[in-house]
Protein backbone atom coordinates (compact mmCIF):
# COMPACT_ATOMS: atom_id res chain seq x y z
CA UNK A 1 0.00 0.00 0.00
CA UNK A 2 1.10 3.51 -0.83
CA UNK A 3 2.83 5.71 2.20
CA UNK A 4 0.30 8.35 3.09
CA UNK A 5 3.17 10.01 5.45
CA UNK A 6 6.48 10.51 5.44
CA UNK A 7 8.68 12.11 8.03
CA UNK A 8 11.69 14.44 6.91
CA UNK A 9 15.01 14.96 8.79
CA UNK A 10 16.26 18.25 8.24
CA UNK A 11 20.09 17.77 7.91
CA UNK A 12 21.24 21.35 6.84
CA UNK A 13 22.54 22.95 10.32
CA UNK A 14 24.93 19.68 9.81
CA UNK A 15 25.23 17.87 6.45
CA UNK A 16 24.56 20.81 4.99
CA UNK A 17 26.32 23.72 6.76
CA UNK A 18 29.63 21.25 6.99
CA UNK A 19 30.20 22.20 3.18
CA UNK A 20 29.16 25.89 3.18
CA UNK A 21 32.17 28.29 2.48
CA UNK A 22 30.64 30.11 4.94
CA UNK A 23 31.49 29.85 8.56
CA UNK A 24 27.67 30.72 10.35
CA UNK A 25 27.75 31.96 13.60
CA UNK A 26 26.48 29.55 16.36
CA UNK A 27 22.94 32.20 17.03
CA UNK A 28 22.34 31.93 13.33
CA UNK A 29 22.85 28.18 13.63
CA UNK A 30 20.53 28.17 16.68
CA UNK A 31 17.75 30.11 14.93
CA UNK A 32 18.06 28.07 11.55
CA UNK A 33 17.24 25.20 13.94
CA UNK A 34 14.19 26.86 15.39
CA UNK A 35 13.18 28.22 12.04
CA UNK A 36 12.76 24.67 10.99
CA UNK A 37 11.22 23.76 14.11
CA UNK A 38 8.86 26.72 13.34
CA UNK A 39 7.49 25.18 10.00
CA UNK A 40 6.88 21.78 11.48
CA UNK A 41 10.34 19.53 11.48
CA UNK A 42 10.73 16.96 14.13
CA UNK A 43 13.68 15.15 13.52
CA UNK A 44 17.08 17.31 13.21
CA UNK A 45 20.44 16.57 12.49
CA UNK A 46 21.86 19.67 14.55
CA UNK A 47 25.34 18.88 15.39
CA UNK A 48 28.07 16.42 14.99
CA UNK A 49 30.86 15.63 17.69
CA UNK A 50 34.00 14.90 15.68
CA UNK A 51 37.16 16.23 15.88
CA UNK A 52 37.14 20.58 15.28
CA UNK A 53 39.97 20.28 13.43
CA UNK A 54 38.71 18.25 10.77
CA UNK A 55 35.27 19.72 10.42
CA UNK A 56 35.65 23.59 11.97
CA UNK A 57 32.55 24.11 10.87
CA UNK A 58 30.85 21.72 13.63
CA UNK A 59 33.38 23.04 16.49
CA UNK A 60 30.45 25.14 18.42
CA UNK A 61 28.50 21.78 18.86
CA UNK A 62 28.08 21.92 22.24
CA UNK A 63 27.09 25.59 22.57
CA UNK A 64 24.52 24.55 19.81
CA UNK A 65 22.99 21.93 21.40
CA UNK A 66 23.05 24.15 24.94
CA UNK A 67 20.77 26.96 23.07
CA UNK A 68 18.24 25.02 21.95
CA UNK A 69 14.51 24.82 22.90
CA UNK A 70 14.16 21.70 24.93
CA UNK A 71 11.96 19.12 23.86
CA UNK A 72 10.74 20.61 20.91
CA UNK A 73 12.94 18.78 18.53
CA UNK A 74 14.19 15.38 18.49
CA UNK A 75 17.64 16.53 18.18
CA UNK A 76 20.74 14.21 16.69
CA UNK A 77 24.04 14.59 16.80
CA UNK A 78 26.53 12.89 14.73
CA UNK A 79 29.29 11.03 15.80
CA UNK A 80 32.09 8.93 14.84
CA UNK A 81 33.55 6.82 17.52
CA UNK A 82 33.48 6.76 21.41
CA UNK A 83 34.21 9.75 22.34
CA UNK A 84 31.95 11.58 20.02
CA UNK A 85 28.90 9.84 21.55
CA UNK A 86 30.48 10.88 25.55
CA UNK A 87 30.55 14.52 24.03
CA UNK A 88 26.67 13.91 22.52
CA UNK A 89 25.47 12.40 25.59
CA UNK A 90 26.71 15.28 27.80
CA UNK A 91 25.50 17.59 25.23
CA UNK A 92 21.88 16.49 25.96
CA UNK A 93 21.37 14.99 22.14
CA UNK A 94 18.26 13.11 22.00
CA UNK A 95 19.23 10.39 19.84
CA UNK A 96 22.63 10.06 17.30
CA UNK A 97 23.51 8.95 13.99
CA UNK A 98 26.89 7.43 13.35
CA UNK A 99 28.17 6.68 9.88
CA UNK A 100 29.63 4.31 8.03
CA UNK A 101 31.67 4.11 4.85
CA UNK A 102 30.52 0.92 2.50
CA UNK A 103 34.24 1.47 0.88
CA UNK A 104 37.49 1.18 2.07
CA UNK A 105 39.05 4.09 -0.12
CA UNK A 106 36.48 6.76 0.73
CA UNK A 107 36.33 5.13 4.52
CA UNK A 108 40.34 5.94 5.01
CA UNK A 109 39.66 9.59 3.11
CA UNK A 110 36.99 10.80 5.43
CA UNK A 111 37.39 9.20 8.78
CA UNK A 112 40.86 7.66 8.79
CA UNK A 113 39.64 3.96 9.29
CA UNK A 114 38.98 1.26 6.94
CA UNK A 115 35.19 -0.03 6.82
CA UNK A 116 36.03 -3.14 9.31
CA UNK A 117 37.30 -0.79 11.79
CA UNK A 118 34.54 1.58 11.39
CA UNK A 119 31.86 -0.68 11.95
CA UNK A 120 33.93 -1.84 15.16
CA UNK A 121 33.86 1.85 16.33
CA UNK A 122 29.78 1.32 15.65
CA UNK A 123 30.08 -1.67 17.56
CA UNK A 124 31.06 0.35 20.36
CA UNK A 125 28.52 3.21 19.96
CA UNK A 126 26.03 1.24 19.78
CA UNK A 127 26.91 -0.37 23.32
CA UNK A 128 27.24 3.14 24.70
CA UNK A 129 23.88 4.43 23.19
CA UNK A 130 21.86 1.28 24.06
CA UNK A 131 23.60 2.05 27.94
CA UNK A 132 22.26 5.41 27.69
CA UNK A 133 18.63 4.33 26.22
CA UNK A 134 19.47 6.88 23.37
CA UNK A 135 17.96 5.91 20.17
CA UNK A 136 20.76 5.39 17.15
CA UNK A 137 20.77 5.56 13.75
CA UNK A 138 23.54 4.89 11.34
CA UNK A 139 24.15 5.75 7.89
CA UNK A 140 25.38 3.77 5.26
CA UNK A 141 27.71 6.28 2.96
CA UNK A 142 28.32 5.84 -0.40
CA UNK A 143 25.61 3.18 -0.40
CA UNK A 144 25.25 4.06 -4.25
CA UNK A 145 28.71 4.69 -5.55
CA UNK A 146 32.04 5.57 -4.13
CA UNK A 147 34.37 9.14 -5.82
CA UNK A 148 37.39 6.93 -5.40
CA UNK A 149 36.54 3.20 -6.03
CA UNK A 150 33.32 3.61 -8.62
CA UNK A 151 30.66 1.42 -8.34
CA UNK A 152 29.55 -0.56 -5.58
CA UNK A 153 28.18 -3.62 -5.52
CA UNK A 154 24.77 -4.36 -3.97
CA UNK A 155 26.54 -7.24 -2.28
CA UNK A 156 29.25 -5.10 -0.87
CA UNK A 157 26.18 -3.22 0.69
CA UNK A 158 24.43 -5.93 1.73
CA UNK A 159 27.31 -7.27 3.65
CA UNK A 160 28.26 -3.95 5.48
CA UNK A 161 24.07 -3.57 6.12
CA UNK A 162 24.09 -6.94 7.82
CA UNK A 163 27.15 -6.48 10.17
CA UNK A 164 26.16 -2.72 11.15
CA UNK A 165 22.55 -4.45 11.35
CA UNK A 166 23.93 -6.99 14.15
CA UNK A 167 24.15 -4.30 16.66
CA UNK A 168 20.42 -3.16 16.44
CA UNK A 169 20.34 0.47 15.33
CA UNK A 170 17.04 1.67 15.67
CA UNK A 171 17.07 2.92 11.62
CA UNK A 172 19.52 2.71 9.13
CA UNK A 173 20.19 4.89 6.04
CA UNK A 174 21.32 4.15 2.90
CA UNK A 175 22.74 7.21 1.74
CA UNK A 176 23.93 8.11 -1.85
CA UNK A 177 27.09 10.43 -0.65
CA UNK A 178 28.04 11.35 -4.10
CA UNK A 179 24.58 12.05 -5.95
CA UNK A 180 25.32 9.09 -8.25
CA UNK A 181 22.36 7.37 -7.95
CA UNK A 182 19.38 6.97 -10.20
CA UNK A 183 15.54 5.39 -9.03
CA UNK A 184 16.36 1.75 -10.89
CA UNK A 185 19.03 1.65 -8.21
CA UNK A 186 16.99 2.69 -5.51
CA UNK A 187 14.07 0.10 -5.95
CA UNK A 188 16.92 -2.07 -5.93
CA UNK A 189 18.80 -1.64 -2.80
CA UNK A 190 16.24 -0.51 -0.90
CA UNK A 191 14.28 -3.80 -1.31
CA UNK A 192 17.53 -6.06 -0.98
CA UNK A 193 18.25 -4.07 2.25
CA UNK A 194 14.26 -4.15 3.40
CA UNK A 195 14.46 -7.99 3.48
CA UNK A 196 17.68 -8.04 5.97
CA UNK A 197 17.05 -5.74 8.57
CA UNK A 198 14.27 -6.95 10.23
CA UNK A 199 12.27 -4.39 12.45
CA UNK A 200 14.87 -1.84 12.17
CA UNK A 201 13.17 1.65 10.30
CA UNK A 202 14.56 2.23 6.77
CA UNK A 203 16.04 6.21 5.63
CA UNK A 204 17.40 7.69 2.77
CA UNK A 205 19.29 10.36 2.13
CA UNK A 206 20.01 11.73 -0.92
CA UNK A 207 22.55 14.42 -2.38
CA UNK A 208 21.48 16.08 -5.49
CA UNK A 209 24.70 16.40 -7.24
CA UNK A 210 23.57 15.05 -10.39
CA UNK A 211 19.90 16.26 -10.27
CA UNK A 212 18.57 12.85 -9.73
CA UNK A 213 17.99 13.33 -6.11
CA UNK A 214 13.89 13.96 -6.33
CA UNK A 215 13.30 11.18 -8.73
CA UNK A 216 15.59 9.29 -6.05
CA UNK A 217 13.14 10.19 -3.05
CA UNK A 218 10.35 9.42 -5.24
CA UNK A 219 11.38 6.13 -6.02
CA UNK A 220 12.42 5.07 -2.32
CA UNK A 221 8.79 6.53 -1.04
CA UNK A 222 7.19 3.93 -3.67
CA UNK A 223 9.86 1.22 -2.31
CA UNK A 224 8.06 2.07 0.93
CA UNK A 225 10.46 3.97 2.79
CA UNK A 226 8.99 6.44 5.21
CA UNK A 227 11.82 9.06 6.25
CA UNK A 228 13.98 11.02 4.24
CA UNK A 229 16.96 13.24 4.97
CA UNK A 230 16.59 16.39 3.26
CA UNK A 231 18.07 20.42 3.94
CA UNK A 232 16.47 23.98 3.47
CA UNK A 233 17.50 25.55 0.27
CA UNK A 234 18.95 22.53 -1.33
CA UNK A 235 22.38 23.45 0.51
CA UNK A 236 25.81 21.49 0.95
CA UNK A 237 27.97 22.32 -1.82
CA UNK A 238 28.44 25.79 -3.26
CA UNK A 239 25.60 26.68 -6.52
CA UNK A 240 28.40 27.94 -8.78
CA UNK A 241 30.73 25.14 -8.41
CA UNK A 242 31.22 22.24 -11.16
CA UNK A 243 30.65 19.72 -8.28
CA UNK A 244 27.83 20.87 -6.06
CA UNK A 245 27.29 18.62 -4.05
CA UNK A 246 24.40 19.57 -2.21
CA UNK A 247 21.29 17.56 -0.15
CA UNK A 248 17.91 17.75 -2.14
CA UNK A 249 15.78 20.77 -0.79
CA UNK A 250 13.07 20.37 2.02
CA UNK A 251 10.84 22.56 0.71
CA UNK A 252 11.06 20.59 -2.99
CA UNK A 253 10.67 17.62 -1.13
CA UNK A 254 7.74 18.98 0.93
CA UNK A 255 5.68 20.16 -1.93
CA UNK A 256 5.96 17.26 -3.75
CA UNK A 257 4.79 15.13 -1.57
CA UNK A 258 2.56 17.08 0.04
CA UNK A 259 0.99 17.29 -3.75
CA UNK A 260 1.24 13.57 -4.08
CA UNK A 261 -1.40 13.55 -1.23
CA UNK A 262 1.51 12.26 1.27
CA UNK A 263 1.75 14.24 4.36
CA UNK A 264 4.48 15.43 5.74
CA UNK A 265 3.64 17.75 9.12
CA UNK A 266 5.50 20.80 6.87
CA UNK A 267 4.61 24.16 6.62
CA UNK A 268 5.31 25.04 2.97
CA UNK A 269 5.42 28.76 3.35
CA UNK A 270 7.59 28.70 6.31
CA UNK A 271 10.08 26.35 4.64
CA UNK A 272 9.85 29.08 2.13
CA UNK A 273 10.50 31.35 4.31
CA UNK A 274 13.84 30.08 5.59
CA UNK A 275 14.99 29.10 2.22
CA UNK A 276 15.29 32.38 1.43
CA UNK A 277 15.89 33.56 4.75
CA UNK A 278 19.33 31.53 5.15
CA UNK A 279 20.28 32.61 1.46
CA UNK A 280 20.83 35.97 3.12
CA UNK A 281 23.00 34.49 5.81
CA UNK A 282 25.12 32.42 3.48
CA UNK A 283 25.30 35.62 1.52
CA UNK A 284 24.47 33.17 -2.48
CA UNK A 285 21.67 32.10 -3.46
CA UNK A 286 20.60 28.35 -2.14
CA UNK A 287 19.95 25.27 -5.03
CA UNK A 288 16.45 25.00 -3.91
CA UNK A 289 13.70 26.04 -6.86
CA UNK A 290 10.19 26.28 -4.69
CA UNK A 291 11.83 29.96 -3.27
CA UNK A 292 12.49 30.99 -6.66
CA UNK A 293 8.87 29.64 -8.22
CA UNK A 294 6.47 30.22 -5.71
CA UNK A 295 3.67 28.09 -4.63
CA UNK A 296 1.12 26.18 -6.64
CA UNK A 297 -1.95 26.69 -6.11
CA UNK A 298 -0.76 30.69 -5.54
CA UNK A 299 -3.56 30.08 -2.57
CA UNK A 300 -1.86 27.09 -1.11
CA UNK A 301 -0.88 26.54 2.75
ZN1 LIG B 1 25.15 13.76 3.02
Amino acid sequence: MALRAVEIVEVAPRDGLQNEAVMLPTAVKVELIRRAIDAGIRRIEAVSFVNPKRVPQMADAEAVMAALPHGAASYIGLVLNRRGIDRAIAAGVSEINFAVVATDTFSRRNQGVSTDESIAAWAEVARAAHAAKIPSSVTISAAFGCPFEGEVPLARVIEVVRRVAEHQPDELALADTIGAATPRDVTERVNAVAKIIGGIRLRCHFHNTRNTGLANSYAAVEAGVGVLDSSLGGVGGCPFAPAATGNIPTEDLAYMLERMGIATGLSLPRLIETATWLETQLMHPVPGMLSRAGLFPRAAV
